[in-house]
């Protein structure tokens, strides 16, 4: 289950182009202070854990600072799942203890 929820993750959050459409429309960005605090960054964390990088406090709260209030989903043009992308990672995060 874990790895099958992994290689989703990879392959949703791996289509990212960097465009950066995301950006403007994410609440928590500018309050944040930065990019890892919007959808771009965030879907880049989440693929870049779970090809094996290692977790900062500061990576911990921008994946659960995220408030799944979907504005992003609507502007990908990828038409990445980035709320879903999210919602998966912490689940990941829970269910394996290991980020
Ligand atoms: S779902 Fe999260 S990343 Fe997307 S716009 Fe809302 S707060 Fe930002
Ligand atoms: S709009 Fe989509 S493809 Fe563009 S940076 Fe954001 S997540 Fe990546």
């Amino acid at each position: 289950m874990d790895k099958s929820l992994r290689v989703w993750v990879e392959s949703e959050a791996g289509r990212c182009v960097y465009c950066g459409f995301c950006e403007p429309v994410c609440p928590t960005l500018y309050p944040g202070g930065h990019r890892g605090y919007g959808p771009r960054g965030r879907v880049n964390i989440a693929l870049n854990l779970v090809e094996g990088g290692k977790p900062t406090e500061e990576v911990l709260k921008s994946i659960y600072s995220c408030l799944l209030c979907g504005a992003c989903n609507l502007v990908c043009p990828a038409k990445i799942d980035i709320v879903s992308v999210i919602r998966v990672f912490r689940a990941l995060m829970w269910r394996t203890k290991t980020y």
